[in-house]
């Protein structure tokens, strides 16, 4: 039952006079000229800790679900909980957006700067507007000025756990919710402190239904709490900031964390009690991780990957993450991928209801193959660019290699890239240093161990016998003909077929001639087109290689 408004002498005694009405906010913040079905979503953290997973997958679905409707993504900073919030808690949320290239339409862009016509975006900047709001609502008869002390809420508490009844301030249990205007004014004139409270209309007998873009119909209880509105330092809780906020800031979808859906109906109840109408809710399935055969919550404290700033450290391209998390959102999006493998992400018809609501699994190697996958796709340039920046503030020796000789090193990432089927080594710039280590010096490490099956003397024959046909002028036809050429003589089959039929007839076969050569030169076994890195390593680098395994493969034979 709705009370008679209140007298105006109590709105006077509880707001300050300049606190704007809410006309002049609605005339402020009017809603949007945006084109039909445009979605204006917004991130909303606090600035409590490190940018999480879980957040990075809730701010990229707010981006796609704006980008995909020609809408604007916000970022809204949520510091109501000043005692919760950490030192450079906004700068690590903008960066960690900025480097994931999640673009931010409107909002907080950076260390106390902002962009839009509907800020302030930090809630701390708000409170005129959270007041007018809440001033309003007193007018209205639905709030009130509540004295209850922490140590009456919590006996309140302990009687109600006696009676075995719902927890908090409702209905028959609260004391302040009916208390005479004079009371009213009496006590907060001689300032007694108070918080302001919902006069909440619901009953929680009743249930409500609300739509949700992920899970279809919800059917929840109806609020039937007076929760606090205005703690007593006059700053508001999440709850109601958040309302006026996506009201003002005209928000027409929010997609936020299940955890949220026990709160959907108080949150439906303040804003059906403000007049203004509720957004559309995608609520999201936390973000998981398989464990011991079991599925759990990707967890702050326990997974280095929670942390974005794990991926940038680790040097995964951001947009690679990108398309990761894509295979997270959406459960077509691999079928798209597969049927256009060079499309831009920006072109896949992102939906929300494709959001699986059990959770999805969070799964680094798959978040590998994914890279691997994109950036077998990039050219040298990009390679070598993403490669720099991420040495530059990781490895600052691989930085000044590889920034020596540009053209050096985009010839050695050039190799076996571009064509139909290049290859899949790199998933991540941390892994750039090993990858290009045998085209450096500084970095080499010469170490074989030839196949059992190749004596340390043959090895040497190979590695004499190749350094006298070697011409750096060599294509690669030339070049694997020589090395054809090579084998017979050696006792080494030139064809691999021929080797299978006869195999008691030789030592090996072309294959194991161009192992020795692999060795001598790269010190591995397994690496892209030998031909190319001989060609990129250069005619003094190769011959110094040769020459050095040589000495190697005879020094280990006994003669
Ligand atoms: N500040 C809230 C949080 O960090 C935002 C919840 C919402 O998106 O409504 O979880």
């Amino acid at each position: 039952m709705l009370q008679t408004p209140a007298d105006s002498t109590l709105c006077a005694a509880l707001f300050a006079p300049d606190s704007p009405t809410v006309e002049a906010l609605e005339a402020q913040y009017p809603p949007r000229e945006l084109p039909e079905g445009a979605a204006v979503t917004r991130f909303a953290p606090s600035p409590t800790g490190f940018l999480h997973f879980g957040g990075l997958f809730g701010a990229f679905a707010d981006r796609l679900t704006a980008s995909g409707s020609g809408g604007v993504f916000i970022l809204r900073i949520e510091d109501t909980d000043k005692k919760r919030e950490v030192e450079d808690g906004v700068s690590g949320i903008v960066e960690g957006l900025r480097f994931f290239c999640i673009k931010i339409d409107e909002g907080v862009v950076g260390f106390e700067q902002e962009r839009g016509a509907y800020g302030p975006y930090t809630q701390s900047r708000r409170r005129l507007i959270y007041h007018a709001v809440a001033k309003r609502l007193v007018e209205q008869g639905l709030a009130y000025p509540c004295f209850c002390t922490e140590e009456e809420l919590d006996e309140l508490r302990a009687r109600q756990e006696t009676a075995g009844v719902n927890k908090g301030y409702y209905g028959k249990w609260t004391r302040c919710r009916d208390l005479p205007l004079e009371e009213q004014l009496r006590r907060v004139r001689a300032g007694e402190a108070y918080t302001l409270r919902l006069r909440s209309q619901g009953d929680g007998s009743q249930r409500i239904t609300v739509p949700d873009l992920i899970r279809g119909k919800l059917e929840l209880p109806e609020n039937n709490m007076d929760v606090v509105l205005l703690k007593a330092d006059g700053i508001p809780t999440y709850h109601f900031a958040h309302v006026v906020d996506d009201h003002f800031m005209r928000v027409t979808h929010v997609i936020r964390s299940d955890e949220w859906l026990a709160n959907l109906p108080l949150h439906i109840a303040l804003f059906r009690a403000c007049g203004f109408k509720p957004p559309k809710y995608a609520h999201t399935a936390p973000v998981m991780k398989e464990e011991n055969g079991g599925k759990r919550k990707l967890s702050k404290r326990r997974d280095p990957e929670a942390a974005v700033s794990y991926f940038a450290a680790q040097g995964y391209p951001p947009y690679c993450v990108q398309e990761y998390l894509l295979t997270l959102l959406n459960s077509g999006f691999e079928d798209w991928r597969r049927a256009n493998p060079r499309a831009m992400l920006e072109d896949y018809p992102f939906q929300l209801k494709k959001l699986s609501p059990s959770g999805a699994l969070f799964d680094l190697p798959k978040l590998e193959d994914v890279c691997k996958n994109v950036l077998a796709l990039y050219s040298a340039e990009e390679v070598y660019a993403l490669g720099l920046a991420w040495a530059k503030e990781h490895d600052a020796e691989l930085a000044a290699l590889l920034e020596r000789d540009p053209d050096y090193a985009k010839a050695l990432l050039s190799i076996d890239r571009g064509g139909a089927k290049p290859r899949k080594d790199l998933a991540r710039m941390s892994q750039l240093r090993e990858y290009v280590s045998y085209f450096y010096d500084a970095l080499y490490q010469p170490g074989f161990t030839l196949p059992e099956h190749i004596a340390a003397e043959d090895a040497a024959r190979i590695l004499a016998a190749y350094a006298r046909v070697y011409s750096p002028a060599d294509d690669k036809e030339t070049w694997f003909a020589k090395i054809k050429a090579l084998c017979a003589p050696l006792g080494f089959s030139p064809d691999v077929k021929e080797f299978k039929r006869n195999p008691g007839q030789w030592k090996g076969h072309v294959g194991d001639v161009t192992t020795v050569l692999r060795l001598a030169v790269t010190a591995r076994r397994n690496t892209p087109d030998l031909w190319a890195i001989m060609r990129a390593l250069g005619e003094e680098r190769l011959c110094a290689r040769l020459q050095n395994a040589l000495a190697l493969f005879a020094e280990s034979h006994i003669y």
